[in-house]
């Protein structure tokens, strides 16, 4: 195994004790956990982890996730998973119950790839290494089992997704230990049998972990961020943004575009003040200001400008019957608008209309707009 460093530190080892304290029986402990998410008038989505344990009062919580993590019920069943193994002893034989094969599928079909693969690419990486430092930690048996509907454990559940609910409320999110147990974890990937492409991921995700994005890419992440959870009420990850650049219902010259406009990486604006003879570049003939990328595709008085996002409108209003606001936000981020029909399912098509609209007018508005000929991409 090559050694590699993850995000999650390992606690110190609790000094041993010379006389061994009397050791309680081993029990059955069964758990009843769930995740959920609230969308208050606001828009903004905060999800939460509830867990039941089975004739405890005190085994009852409802805990808000860190607001860093996607805040969705897939998330928050594993922040529910960890807190439930966390509330047994190490000894007892352990049954966790959930509605939702999240943490059932993780723990016993994923988890060994995971680990194989030295976490490399895997999403909420965090939590779920955590998750199986603390199964391995175990010495008893733990066992996943899915309630069923119709079943009294489904209706277990049911009571701890309403402690989740309630927590989701919260104001501010709760405090969450994400250190793993003493001795539970080797980090790195095996060098045998993983590909080229994973070693290479391995590698970059280790060069850039501690490289943070410049202040005007921060700054178009926020906007971004702002713009999703307004237009679609999603709350998302810089991770998510980024990845959504690069989805592919874009053309590679539109994702491009897009990829270069988080970056503020477009020859406009501020970038021509800083060339000598260059400075009059930097401000929009028509409208005689500076101009960045958000004045070419949202603001400008450029006829060409209107009549784009006016054809984009008129075809998009022929399928939906509401159109969300143009803005730098949603252009930037129109791979992560989410359209749902009346009973919550997600709709792909809709989906994929209105990224290519968004990004095939943006990029056509950024075309034709006075910056080039100096820029050509
Ligand atoms: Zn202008």
């Amino acid at each position: 195994m090559t050694h590699r460093t993850g995000e999650p530190k390992e606690r110190p080892e609790p000094p041993s004790r010379r006389r061994a304290r009397a050791v309680p029986a081993p029990r059955e402990v069964k758990v009843y956990i769930a995740g959920t998410t609230h969308t208050p008038l606001s828009k903004i989505v905060t999800a939460a982890a509830g867990i039941l344990v089975e004739a405890e009062d005190s085994g009852t919580t409802g805990k808000r996730l860190p607001i860093a993590y996607e805040q969705s019920q897939y998330v928050a069943e594993f922040f529910a998973g960890l807190e439930a193994i966390r509330s047994a002893g190490k000894e007892d034989t352990l049954t966790i119950f959930s509605a939702q094969r999240y943490v059932h599928d993780a723990m016993n079909k994923k988890l060994s790839g995971w680990e194989h693969e030295g976490w490399v690419g895997v999403r909420h990486c965090g939590v779920l290494l955590c998750l199986a430092a603390e199964l391995k930690a175990r010495k008893a048996p733990t066992f996943f089992k899915v309630a069923a509907p119709g079943t009294p454990a489904r209706t277990i559940c049911k009571r701890a997704a309403g402690l989740a609910k309630r927590a989701a409320k919260a104001p501010i999110d709760a405090e969450w230990d994400l250190t793993l147990p003493p001795n539970t974890t080797l980090r790195g990937l095996s060098l045998q049998g993983n590909r080229q492409k994973t070693f290479y991921r391995s590698i970059r995700e280790e060069k850039t972990k501690n490289v943070s994005p410049r202040a005007s890419t921060r700054k178009k992440l926020e906007a971004v961020r702002m713009a999703v959870i307004d237009a679609f009420g999603r709350h998302v990850s810089d991770a998510d943004i980024w990845r959504a650049a690069s989805v592919k219902d874009f053309l590679p010259r539109t994702a491009q575009f897009l990829w270069k406009g988080l970056h503020n990486a477009h020859r406009n604006g501020t970038y021509w003040t800083h060339i000598p003879e260059c400075e009059d570049r930097a401000m929009c003939k028509e409208c005689e200001v500076l101009e960045d990328l958000e004045h070419i595709l949202v603001d400008c008085k450029s006829p060409g400008r209107e009549i784009v996002w006016k054809a984009a409108k008129a075809l998009w209003l022929e399928k939906e019957t509401q159109w969300p606001e143009v803005s730098l936000g949603t252009i930037l981020g129109c791979g992560l608008a989410e359209f749902r029909d009346d009973g919550g399912k997600v709709k792909r098509g809709t989906q994929r209309l209105y990224r290519i609209l968004m990004s095939e007018s943006a990029y056509l508005i950024w075309r034709v707009s006075k910056s080039p000929p100096m820029e050509t991409t």
